[in-house]
């Protein structure tokens, strides 16, 4: 069975009248706006905050679309790509029939958003040097899978999955692949936006809360073709980004250069962590990172843990994760950052000699 979005949207998604907000109603500028009973005396103590933002977010797809060389209908942002995570579920798995594919280990929110959507997870574990196994996915999807999630560079593996083993999922899978690319700018392989166009069901997730450190805006975009973006709009909430969100990316994206400058330097920092760490006895593997972490395979992790937590530096214990045990998820930090870890990392080592 081929892809055709028809087949697998929710039959109650098709029939939704979606939510018509002032807003998308009357978009023009000038006026008296008495449309959506907003406070028209304004904040006493904000100014500008007063009015509903723009539900369709224009100002940031043109831009964000000439940049990409996508069109603007091929854009969804969302409150962090976590919204269209749980949106894309949403649009098409039907609860307690439909299923998701992931690839242990990755990033949680797959797994916590279709269980709260009350779909279920089938899992093709990563192979041991964290590759997809492409003929356990195969084996694993059934005609209720209605989404498969990868996630390139992954988390919290840190590596590239092969574009051409995504295309060739994308190619014969009869429901949407979503690439998950967060931490795409901090490695040197090209986007797969660049394929939505010949792959209709492929979506493409970036966000601004990694390579752009806009983690606090909450700001998430989905790229596909415009049939699945119309279909996240219909579903979404109707003023799902802030105002303030709005102008912040619109004015970070004019500081291009400075963004490019701060990934070189986590390139950088990434590398150099790298090597102080690989020099730690403790240290068994550092596995290579396209993304701005390492996860680093500990000889005792959940001890090194707690001796970090009391030196209130914070890294992420994955030892409990499949095919992560005794590893540790490590953020790439400034320089004094990564040093105070290198030097808490070799004082433990000199404490339990
Ligand atoms: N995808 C991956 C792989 C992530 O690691 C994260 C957050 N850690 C997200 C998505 C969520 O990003 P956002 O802040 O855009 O919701």
């Amino acid at each position: 069975m081929g892809f055709d979005l028809d087949n697998i949207v929710r039959e109650n998604i098709k029939r939704l009248v979606p939510y018509s907000s002032a807003r998308s109603e009357y978009s023009g500028r000038a006026g008296i706006f008495l449309d959506a009973n907003e406070n028209s005396f304004g904040s006493p103590i904000f100014e500008d905050y007063s009015r509903y933002p723009d539900p369709k977010q224009i100002a940031i797809k043109k831009r964000i679309a000439s940049q990409k060389e996508v069109d603007p209908d091929q854009i969804f942002i969302g409150n962090g790509s976590d919204e269209a995570i749980d949106l894309l579920i949403r649009a098409v798995c039907h609860p307690r029939i439909d299923n998701i594919l992931i690839c242990p280990p990755t990033y949680g929110m797959y797994e916590v958003a279709a269980s709260i959507n009350d779909v279920s997870i089938k899992r093709a574990n990563l192979t041991s040097d964290f590759a997809l196994d492409l003929k356990v996915i195969e084996d694993s999807i059934d005609l209720n899978t209605k989404l498969i999630f990868l996630c390139s560079p992954n988390n919290p593996t840190g590596n590239l999955v092969l574009r051409t083993d995504i295309l060739k999922i994308a190619k014969s899978f009869h429901g949407l692949v979503v690439v998950d690319e967060a931490y795409i700018h901090f490695s040197d392989q090209n986007s797969l936006i660049s394929e939505i166009d010949k792959f209709p069901n492929l979506v493409v997730l970036q966000t601004f809360s990694k390579a752009w450190g806009l983690a606090g805006l909450r700001v998430g975009l989905a790229y596909a073709n415009h049939e699945i973006i119309d279909l996240l709009n219909k579903i979404k909430s109707p003023y799902n980004v802030s105002q303030i969100a709005q102008e912040m990316i619109l004015e970070a994206m004019e500081h291009q250069c400075v963004i490019e400058q701060t990934i070189a330097e986590i390139k950088h920092e990434r590398h150099r962590l790298a090597q102080g760490l690989e020099r730690l006895s403790n240290v068994e593997r550092v596995y290579p990172s396209e993304a701005n972490f390492l996860l680093v395979k500990m000889k005792d992790a959940d001890e090194i843990y707690r001796f970090l937590v009391i030196r209130q530096i914070i890294v992420r214990n994955r030892s409990n994760v499949v095919l992560c045990s005794g590893c540790l998820r490590i953020t790439v930090g400034t320089p004094g950052e990564n040093e105070s870890l290198l030097t808490a990392l070799a004082e433990y080592e000199t404490s339990s000699e």
